[in-house]
């Protein structure tokens, strides 16, 4: 029987360990991951205001270049303080060229003063079987924690070590590789993708 998951699918991104990710967790569902770098396929832009809307432009024009289903995410850091910034904008958030290190500086000073520290990261993920897809498949991974007023530890990326996590009593950069990836918002919506797959394509009751 045919359990309707492709079996090749296009990464809209060249990230080598978004690419490790992505495809070990999806082999064993017997799917391919391609990167778009492979299809000589551009990035696209990235205009939009949301996680779910840059990701689904991402993946529908990656699926249009490559004729192929296409996934892509989008991610980023949401500090409630801020109004939800750096968001859409966390890669960039101290402008060009981007700088992970810049970007902490900037949100230790946009912080300066705050009482709430809250934050969480998102990633969202899309799925189109072809670029006109009417139903992609959506999921998305929230990992919350608080920002910082110091950076800890050398793992990780991005705004990993002002990600301090009160359970685990440390920063998503002390937390080692194998045990972010089990908890990471990346990780979350990556397991939530793999349900929806294996749900929408499941053999209907009898
Ligand atoms: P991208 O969607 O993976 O390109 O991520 C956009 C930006 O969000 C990155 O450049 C980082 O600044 C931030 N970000 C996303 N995921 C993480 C993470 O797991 N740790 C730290 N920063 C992250």
């Amino acid at each position: 029987m045919s359990t309707g998951v492709p079996a090749r699918l296009l990464l809209a991104s060249n990230n080598g360990g978004k690419l490790q990710e992505f495809a070990a967790m999806l082999a064993p569902l017997g799917c391919a991951v391609v990167p778009q770098g492979t299809l000589q396929i551009p990035e696209a832009d990235e205009p939009f205001d949301t996680f779910l809307e840059n990701a689904l432009a991402k993946a529908r024009h990656a699926s249009a270049l490559a004729g192929l289903p296409a996934l892509a995410d989008d991610s980023g850091l949401c500090v409630d303080a801020l109004a939800g910034a750096p968001g859409v904008h966390s890669a960039r958030y101290a402008g060009e060229p981007k700088s992970d290190t810049r970007n902490n500086m900037a949100l230790m000073h946009a912080l300066r003063d705050a009482d709430d520290r809250t934050a969480h990261f998102v990633c969202t993920l899309v799925l189109v079987m072809h670029p006109e897809d009417p139903d992609p498949l959506v999921a998305q991974g929230r990992w919350s924690g608080q920002i910082a007023t110091a950076p800890a530890g050398d793992g990780g990326f991005g705004y990993d070590p002002l990600f301090f996590l009160p359970s685990l009593a440390c920063t998503a950069a002390e937390l080692g590789a194998e045990r972010k990836n089990r908890l990471s918002h990346r990780a979350q919506a990556l397991r939530q993708l793999v349900e929806a797959l294996q749900a929408r394509h499941a053999a209907p009751l009898p």
